[in-house]
């Protein structure tokens, strides 16, 4: 009699004759590419996992208020470090007053590059101008108005 091959499906904890193999391919390479032999059941679940997930959409409505919890909830969390830090840099532009470098404000408050420059869109909110033309980039100088 000849040598017979039964495929047992590789997830069941109990041998059930598997149906399906399933081969994870890129659809180029299907050499080593790793396989699976499963059962009905497991064939089934293993297309669930296909089925493209359905996407929370928000109404322009319910959007808006999500975004506006957001908002608050940021505002929050970082009002005091805002409000502290606004306070000391005000203060450094109110010394200096014009021709005022972001390394000016960095040193003064001992700030990182990255948070610098957060403060200086912050402080723009508030009142705080670039001089002249060319001053852009890390040529930048602020006023007070
Ligand atoms: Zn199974």
């Amino acid at each position: 009699m000849a040598k017979q091959t039964i495929l047992i499906c590789d997830w069941c904890p109990e041998d059930t004759h598997a149906v399906v193999t399933l081969a994870l391919t890129n659809g180029h390479v299907t050499r080593g590419a790793p396989t699976l032999d499963l059962c009905g059941k497991h064939s089934r679940e293993m297309h669930k996992a296909f089925v493209a997930r359905k996407r929370t959409r928000y109404s322009d409505e319910g959007r808006a208020k999500l975004s506006a919890i957001m908002k608050e909830r940021q505002g929050t969390r970082w009002a005091p470090i805002w409000g502290e830090r606004e306070k000391a840099a005000m203060t450094v532009m109110r010394e200096l007053k014009t021709d005022v470098h972001i390394k000016s404000i960095m040193k003064a408050l001992r700030l990182k590059h990255n948070v610098a420059g957060a403060t200086m869109r912050h402080l723009k909110r508030k009142g705080l101008v670039k001089m002249g033309k060319y001053s852009t980039g890390c040529l930048a100088r602020y006023e007070l108005t």
